[in-house]
């Protein structure tokens, strides 16, 4: 079982295998420009991308909901998603934001207040510094608290679901809350929303998400097919992207701060932090010389791959460097801690120019 409120997913095969999630593996071949993120297998499974293909190619109509929980800061992990939206959005696609601040009431005990402030201030203020136009016409944010139609929508569907599938599901017991309980139902409603009437009608949607939210995608998928005669919804479509590792070597997590680069420390902290993180390097610079260091158990290596080299081929070479033993650790991550510390000297600029941008976009109406 998965449990999306803590699980730490490791074994990707194993997941895949089990629940039934397909390889992304040669999809990338059939995109234009495909994001770094599936062109380096970051991006491993997917459910039903065939369709999202199809759209992209065809210039149709499609959506893509990406919801954000606001219960701590943001690190450079779910900088990831932001990125995929982004790309998204030069897709063409209609662009969902959910904010869950009834899953962060339910599940994490925040009050709404203080979850529409941290979207605010935190999440919203970093995706327009990203680099995503949250203002376009084609872009709903909102909060799930606040959204009538998906209130509604998030009632009539959990009519076909009971608590024994929910209990299979999510390992619910008898002293479960049931706001808790229902919190997943407003998350299918959140997915399923793009396509009702008020939104456009039925249409393909992907959600990219880490593997943790798989349960809340399979259980979108089976309501989607109970609600066949009375909604016509497609199927959503999902895409499932490895977790970065925290800098210490194991996750990495907000309520660990030395796991994890904040997209709100100074670009001086970066610098430190990635001049500290865990490398895959040897014992002695005599040993490394002689055997190599191992980018794959490095997380100075992963962040260079996940965010700040965008050439394929310099990637490769160090890959080779690294490996066979010509250049050392020390060297690597002061020119990694640079390029990292540039990154956030730009970054940081542009979320002060966010802040006033971030605090108008609750303002408005949800578009449907
Ligand atoms: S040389 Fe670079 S990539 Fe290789 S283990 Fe050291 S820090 Fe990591």
């Amino acid at each position: 079982m998965i449990d999306p409120w803590s699980s730490a997913i490791i074994d990707y095969e194993k997941l895949t295998k089990q629940f039934g999630i397909k390889p992304f593996g040669n999809l990338k071949e059939e995109i234009n420009n495909p994001h770094h993120l599936m062109q380096r297998n970051i991006i491993f499974g997917q459910r039903d991308y065939g369709r999202i293909l199809k759209s992209m190619r065809e210039g149709s109509d499609f959506a893509v909901v990406s919801g954000m929980m606001p219960s701590g800061k943001m690190h450079i992990g779910h900088k990831m998603i932001v990125d995929q939206l982004i790309w998204y959005q030069k897709k063409g696609a209609d662009i969902y934001i959910p904010i869950a601040d009834m899953e962060a009431y339910s599940a994490r005990g925040i009050d709404f207040e203080a979850s529409r402030e941290l979207a605010i201030y935190e999440y919203i203020t970093n995706y327009i510094a990203l680099g995503l136009d949250l203002e376009k016409e084609n872009v709903n944010v909102y909060l799930q608290s606040e959204n009538r139609n998906l209130g509604d929508l998030a009632y009539i569907l959990s009519k076909k679901v009971n608590f024994n599938e929910m209990r299979a599901i999510y390992g619910f017991s008898g002293s479960t809350n049931i706001a808790h309980m229902y919190a997943p139902l407003i998350q299918v409603a959140d997915i399923l929303l793009p396509q009702t009437e008020e939104c456009g009608g039925p249409k393909p949607t992907v959600v990219p998400v880490g593997p943790d939210q798989d349960p809340h995608i399979r259980l979108t998928r089976d309501i989607a097919e109970r609600f066949k005669g009375k909604f016509n919804f497609m199927s959503p479509s999902s895409t499932y992207h490895r977790f970065m590792t925290g800098l210490t070597g194991d996750k990495m997590s907000s309520s660990k701060p030395k796991s994890a680069i904040f997209l709100s420390d100074s670009p001086k902290e970066v610098e430190k932090k990635v001049k500290s993180a865990k490398s895959g390097g040897r014992e002695s610079l005599e040993e490394q010389r002689k055997l190599g260091g191992v980018p794959e158990d490095c997380t100075v290596f992963e962040l260079l791959v996940y965010h700040l080299e965008p050439s394929e081929k310099k990637l490769e070479e160090l890959r080779e460097s690294c490996k066979n033993g010509s250049i050392m650790c020390g060297e690597c991550k002061k020119n990694a801690a640079s390029m990292m510390k540039n990154f956030f000297e730009e970054f940081s600029h542009k979320r002060e120019e966010a802040k006033e941008k971030a605090q108008k976009i609750l303002d408005r109406e949800p578009k449907c």
